[in-house]
């Protein structure tokens, strides 16, 4: 068998398939003593990361099991959901001695590395840190199927689950390149007018308005929603809107807080705070410096707030100008011992998330298609990754082969700028190279 190192997985182009898209092989580079396998998948009517357990458990054992032992680590841990029995059942006789299995509730969001370091260990991430600070590495799923398959093969298709509003909703594993727009087409077409794109997820992901945009590596999936649906209405609510209901409604009741996960894990975010920026428009370090530990779940505007407000747009603003002023917490006060005393019993239920979002009128399956979607047509993007975009390594007019490189990370002072390389996904012709994306032709 090939041998998988940091380098095959860098050249692989292997980055977080499960929606940041951090290059793998920076996180496989570090020291830990655990390896959690994120298999958490918390984002409502998301399917994928279990339907590829159910179908390639050896694959994505083995990516674990690497992953490992390249980091060093002693033991390895799959986080998934309790409630799916039947893929635990057939996982546990093929754990290898030094990887066993933590069932989660099914509570969100429970796939949040911070969240899931919790839940399955114990420990404390601190504020602003990451798991290598307790020595873990997390990594999704799919990220681990590619980390095993690496030595052999770079990183060219995409598993996502399309559902919402469709006839069918699937499991599709398609090109890299291809466009939503096909992918939603494969699982029947969306059954409204219009059908509203929500890439990645209600909670953490975005609405997209164009059906022809591409799917990359950090692609997990669409769900078809309508107009009037209420995760589109808000997501379409201005940021004078936000405001001026936020000014006049928010009653600082704090549910906002109480509810928000990092500040159940102890860190010094308090959102029911960030909201008073918007009635005098302060900016005072108490109020919103905390907000640079927000991991914009959504959680607080989507479940907690009884006033329909958005106070994670809120956070999410502020963060974004603190960072933009350069602004950050030098040791922020922490109290890790909230997450014992808290945690557990103030987690948000996948159930009544969805009943509130009106999600339960959709059907919460999304069985794997294994065939390839066929495509005669892909762009793929030079910025699929956290980091620097690739720079085009091929030419117009040049004929590729699928899972050759066209495009690789800039060169800054003799090494590579962070970032992983970008593959052709079928066999073509280079027909043009702008905005970013690199397009290729059968
Ligand atoms: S939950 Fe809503 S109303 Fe209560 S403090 Fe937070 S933003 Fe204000
Ligand atoms: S989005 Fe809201 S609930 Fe989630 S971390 Fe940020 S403030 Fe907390």
């Amino acid at each position: 068998m090939p041998t998988v190192s940091v380098q095959t997985v860098a050249e692989a182009g292997v980055v977080g398939a499960g929606g940041a898209g951090f290059p793998t092989h920076v996180k496989l580079a570090g020291r830990a003593d655990t390896v959690i396998l994120n298999a958490a998948e918390c984002e409502p009517l998301l399917h994928k990361d279990k339907e590829i357990l159910r179908h390639f458990p050896e694959a994505v054992l083995d990516g674990l099991a690497r992953a490992m032992h390249l980091v060093g680590a002693e033991r390895g841990v799959v986080g998934i959901k309790g409630k799916y029995e039947d893929v635990i059942e057939q996982l546990r006789p093929k754990l290898p001695a030094r990887i066993d299995l933590v069932p989660l509730v099914d509570a969100y969001p429970s796939g949040d590395e911070f969240i899931l370091v919790y839940d399955v260990l114990g420990r404390v991430i601190p504020p602003g840190g990451i798991p290598l600070h307790v020595g873990v590495v997390v990594i999704n799923v799919e990220t681990a199927m590619n980390v095993a398959v690496s030595a052999d093969r770079p990183v060219t298709e995409k598993y996502l689950t399309i559902a919402g509003a469709v006839p069918e909703p699937v499991t599709l594993r398609v090109p890299i390149g291809v466009t939503l727009a096909e992918c939603v087409h494969a699982a029947g077409g969306a059954t409204v007018e219009p059908g509203n794109y929500m890439v990645g997820g209600v909670m953490m992901g975005y609405l997209e308005e164009d059906h022809d945009a591409l799917v990359d590596k950090t692609t997990g999936g669409v769900i078809i929603l309508p107009d009037d649906h209420v995760v589109v209405r808000r997501r379409r609510q201005d940021w004078q809107q936000i405001v001026r209901i936020g000014r006049s409604a928010c009653d600082q009741c704090s549910f906002c807080t109480e509810l928000c996960p990092r500040w159940l894990l102890g860190h010094p975010i308090e959102p029911h705070k960030a909201m008073r920026s918007l009635e005098f428009n302060l900016v005072g370090e108490a109020n919103v410096v905390g907000t640079s530990f927000c991991c914009e779940c959504n959680l607080c505007s989507l479940y907690s707030c009884p006033e329909d407000l958005d106070p994670k747009n809120v956070c999410t603003q502020n963060k974004r100008r603190l960072a933009s002023e350069g602004r950050r917490w030098e040791n922020p006060p922490f109290d890790p011992g909230r997450a014992d005393r808290h945690l557990r019993n103030r987690k948000a239920p996948t159930s009544r998330l969805m009943q509130k979002l009106g999600l339960k009128q959709f059907r919460n399956v999304g069985p794997l298609r294994e065939e390839l979607l066929p495509a005669v047509r892909v762009g793929i993007k030079l910025k699929q990754h956290i980091g620097a975009p690739c720079q085009p390594v091929v030419r117009v007019g040049e004929k590729v082969t699928q899972g050759q490189v066209v495009g690789r990370p800039p060169i800054n002072d003799g090494k590579p700028a962070l970032g992983a390389p970008v593959h052709a996904s079928i066999d073509g012709t280079v027909t043009a190279i702008e905005d970013g994306v690199v397009w290729i032709e059968r």
